[in-house]
Formats: C-alpha cells, sequence, structure tokens
C-alpha cells in the first residue's frame, strides 16, 4: 500500500486530493494546524474524514515535519498548506510570506536530510499568480516570473525553492503551477464561491445586494477535482519537472456574475461595485497554455467553467451553505 502525507489536508484541494488518493488504494496521512470539528467539514462533506489518519502538525517548525516524515517515511508527500487568498496577503504580509516559505523548506530540508536523493516524491503546488505582470499570453512555463502580491512572492519562493533542491540535491520535487480552480469546497472569501452564494442570499431575500471589487480582470478557471488529479499524475512521472495546470480560456469576472445572476433571474441592478474592494494591483487577464501537461501527464481537461458554474449552483442550492454567510 502506497503512504501519501498531505499537508492542507482540511483545504478545498487537499479534501479532494485524499478522496482520489483513498480510492487508489493509498493509505492517506493528513497534516492539519489543529484538528477541530470545524476545520475537518470538507473531510466529512466528502464522507472520508475516518479514512484519512490525521496529525497535528506545526508545518513552521522543522523538529515537528522531521518527526511526521520519519514516523510514517511516505512515498509521497503533497504540499497543499498555504495561506491562499491574495486578498488576505496584502493584509497580513508578514505572515503570508513567512508560513508560506518556511513550510516548503522545512519539508524540503527534512526529505533531504531524513531520506537523502530520490526516495520521498515531493509535489508542491505553485500558483499562476507567480506571472503578475504578465507580458505574454498564454502563459508556459518558460514565462517571465514576475509576482503582484506578497502572495505570489511566496509563491514564487516556494517554487524556486523546490526547483533548487531538485537542481542541488536530485530530490523529486514536482511543481504544478495551478490557475484559479473552484469548487463547492471553495471558502467564501474566493470570487466564484462568493458570487454564488450572495446571489443565492439575494434570491431568497436574505440580503440586498452583491457587492464586488473590479470586474473587468479575467482569470482562467477550472475545476478542483480535475486538478488534483494532475497532482498525483506528477508524481507518478520517473522524473521530476514543473507543469501548468490550467482550462486555457480567461473568462472575465464580469461574465461569470452576469451568468450567475441569469441563471437566477435576478436582476443586475443587485451589483454594486465597490472601489473599496479593488486590489492595490491586479493582473488584468492571464491564461495558460496547457498543452505540454495533458501530453506529458496524459491529463484530460475540456470542461466549460460555464459548466463548472452550473455545478457549483446546484451543490449551493442543495447544501443550502449560503444561509450562514455574512454579506461582505
Ligand atoms: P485552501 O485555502 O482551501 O486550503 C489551504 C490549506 O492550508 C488549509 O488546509 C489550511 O488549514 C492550510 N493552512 C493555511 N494557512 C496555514 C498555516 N499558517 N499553518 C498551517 N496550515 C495552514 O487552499 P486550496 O486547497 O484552494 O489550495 C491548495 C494549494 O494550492 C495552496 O497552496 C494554494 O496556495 C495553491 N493554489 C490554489 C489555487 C486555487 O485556485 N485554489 C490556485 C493556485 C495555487 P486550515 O483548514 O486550518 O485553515
Amino acid at each position: 500500500m502506497k503512504k501519501a502525507i498531505i499537508t492542507g489536508v482540511t483545504g478545498q484541494d487537499g479534501a479532494y486530493l485524499s478522496e482520489l488518493l483513498l480510492r487508489k488504494g493509498y493509505q492517506v496521512i493528513g497534516l492539519t494546524r489543529g484538528y477541530t470539528q470545524h476545520n475537518v467539514s470538507n473531510l466529512n462533506y466528502l464522507g472520508i474524514l475516518n479514512d484519512v489518519i490525521l496529525e497535528n502538525c506545526d508545518l513552521a517548525d522543522i523538529t515537528q515535519v522531521m518527526r511526521v516524515i520519519n514516523r510514517y517515511k511516505p512515498d509521497e508527500i503533497y504540499n497543499l498548506a498555504a495561506q491562499s487568498s491574495v486578498s488576505i496577503s496584502f493584509n497580513q504580509p508578514i505572515a503570508t510570506v513567512q508560513f508560506n516559505v518556511l513550510s516548503v523548506l522545512n519539508l524540503l530540508e527534512s526529505i533531504r536530510v531524513l531520506n537523502g536523493i530520490n526516495s520521498i516524491k515531493l509535489y508542491q503546488s505553485s500558483s499562476s499568480e507567480m506571472f503578475g505582470a504578465v507580458q505574454n499570453l498564454p502563459i508556459t512555463i518558460n514565462s517571465v516570473i514576475h509576482p503582484v502580491s506578497p502572495y505570489a512572492v511566496s509563491k514564487a519562493t516556494g517554487h524556486w525553492l523546490c526547483v533548487n533542491y531538485r537542481e542541488s540535491y536530485g530530490l523529486f520535487t514536482s511543481c504544478g503551477i495551478l490557475f484559479n480552480h473552484e469548487s463547492y469546497l471553495r471558502t467564501s472569501n474566493f470570487f466564484v464561491k462568493k458570487v454564488i452564494q450572495q446571489s443565492l442570499r439575494i434570491k431568497y431575500h436574505l440580503q440586498e445586494e452583491l457587492r464586488v471589487g473590479n470586474l473587468d480582470i479575467k482569470r482562467d478557471f477550472g475545476y478542483a477535482k480535475k486538478y488534483v488529479e494532475a497532482m498525483w499524475l506528477m508524481l507518478q512521472q520517473s522524473k521530476p519537472n514543473d507543469f501548468i495546470v490550467c482550462s486555457g480560456i480567461s473568462v472575465s469576472l464580469r461574465e461569470i456574475v452576469e451568468y450567475v445572476f441569469d441563471k437566477l433571474n435576478l436582476p443586475l441592478d443587485k451589483i454594486v461595485v465597490d472601489k473599496g474592494l479593488y486590489r492595490p494591483v491586479d493582473i488584468q487577464d492571464i491564461y495558460g497554455d496547457n498543452t505540454s501537461t495533458i501530453k506529458e501527464l496524459n491529463w484530460s481537461y475540456d470542461t466549460s467553467f460555464y459548466d463548472v458554474l452550473d455545478i457549483l449552483i446546484e451543490e449551493e442550492q442543495i447544501n443550502k451553505s449560503y444561509f450562514n454567510v455574512q454579506k461582505n
């Protein structure tokens, strides 16, 4: 039986990746910063809470990281833990950079010191945000890295540390450079989830309007369930590498809001643009080129984001989690 450690197991991708690996017969050890009923809700939702071994581990403390790796001696480690919000990173730059960089370095050093070359395969979740000040589209693995937020700087640093340990010590480190991907398990502070939940609240007379920031920016959005398949495939290769994981098409935030409003029969005058929600610097348009990832990993992605929106709206209506959300 293969053993995998997943950091950030309580998050969106951690839950879907756990589900995938369990289905493939893995023993899954999920690292959390605290085991409470609240933060295991995603694992609970997927019905896999009792199938994942949960371990408390502060990834900023290398002794704890070494202890857990030494105890389980995993075949694969998937590093998904991160302060993952660009917006929050502008308010908490120090905490974001400290955790998102130190956690990666502690994993790399632990693998290097404990297990030597090529024994444990490490997957790192890097981000399309690293490309920030975009010069040419689509983004490929060779595009210029120029982050424009503290989050993006932290992800670029984690990314280059993984490349450096691969090149310097021969560690098996593969990075997925992921573009935005959504699901029902996204937290309410992310745009797509926020729009769906708050639009439903408007439909059911729980709030008056939807306040949004800059709707003219465009992003390459995909479906989280499909993106975790690419993570697993990266660690099944004989050689480590970096891969762009994206849909290949960008959609404006305005198109998303208008699609959701149309689907729910809501009038567009309930959308209020609030300049206070604009970011200090933002990427205007970004989309990636997934052709080499599809070819090299034998991965597939052909889901339109409008089909993803349909799935998410339906799932939200069934579960009614929009009832508990505060407007922002
Ligand atoms: P989530 O925000 O849903 O999950 C993040 C996970 O990291 C949670 O388990 C969270 O734990 C944990 N975490 C956050 N901060 C800390 C901390 N200080 N100490 C310990 N654990 C912490 O993110 P996703 O699942 O969406 O993303 C997974 C990875 O992919 C992240 O690294 C993210 O940066 C990256 N990524 C995601 C993209 C996306 O569109 N989703 C796009 C590109 C990259 P807790 O539950 O306790 O809060």
